[in-house]
């Protein structure tokens, strides 16, 4: 999933400082997991808003709602119309979501709340980290399935730097070497004559951004739904 926080209060209140009608739309999917932008994280920053702007003397109306996913059009369209009562969208959503909201609510300015921070996997109730940098050509099948570009801090695809000690890495002493995690799970897979194969350097043409994927046969599908 993708993970999230929430920016800073101050930094939120200071980009909405010049609108008087804010519409905080939160995303039901991926940011309401990491518990960053879901219908209580919008609740919660709307209270705190509305509070802030009672200190203040402020009169600022704000709309609050959660859609399911904030990255697909078919769950933003529906919300259009009462969008148009606000002067601006504050976003719960990941980067993408809030891109797609911009781009469907064209011209109402849309403003994130979240910082989006990567996609990773729940580690245990409260913490999520991360796992995949979307490289667009997974190696996960001979690393045992864990990623050398993402888990190592140096994307090393050959083995280990050699600052390696005691199992953690040298740039962060509380986190594991990438690479002893990849050995011991090679060992217990009985697959250790990986580590000294050579593989060639990451090929990080296929990370080019923008990134589109196209589903083809659903496209064919569609296509012969035409012609019909
Ligand atoms: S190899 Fe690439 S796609 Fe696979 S987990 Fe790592 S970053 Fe993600
Ligand atoms: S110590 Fe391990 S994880 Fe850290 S940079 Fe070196 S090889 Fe990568």
């Amino acid at each position: 999933m993708i993970v999230g926080e929430r920016k800073p209060f101050d930094e939120i209140k200071e980009k909405i400082k010049d609108y008087k009608k804010v519409f905080i739309l939160g995303c039901g999917t991926c940011v309401s997991v990491c518990m960053a932008g879901g219908e209580k994280e919008v609740g919660l920053l709307a209270s705190k808003l509305r509070m802030a702007n009672q200190l203040e003397d402020k009169n600022v109306e704000i709309g609050e709602a959660t859609i399911e996913r904030q990255c697909d059009r078919e769950y933003i369209e529906p919300i259009a119309e009462k969008a148009k009562d606000y002067d601006v969208i504050l976003s719960m959503g990941c980067g993408a979501g809030v891109q797609l909201v911009a781009e469907v609510l064209e011209p109402m300015p849309v403003i994130p709340a979240l910082n989006t921070c990567f996609i990773g996997i729940t580690q245990e109730e409260g913490i999520w980290a991360e796992r995949c940098s979307a490289c667009g050509n997974c190696l996960l099948a001979d690393y045992g399935g864990i990623c050398p570009i993402t888990m190592c801090a140096k994307g090393l695809v050959n083995g280990p730097c050699g600052g390696s000690t005691e199992g953690k890495c040298e740039a962060s002493t509380e986190k594991d070497c990438a690479w002893v995690l990849i050995y011991n799970r090679l060992k217990k897979q009985g697959k250790l004559d990986n580590i000294r194969k050579i593989f060639p350097p990451k090929d990080y043409s296929t990370q080019a951004h923008p990134a589109q994927y196209v589903q083809e046969a659903y496209l064919k599908a569609k296509m012969g739904e035409t012609n019909e």
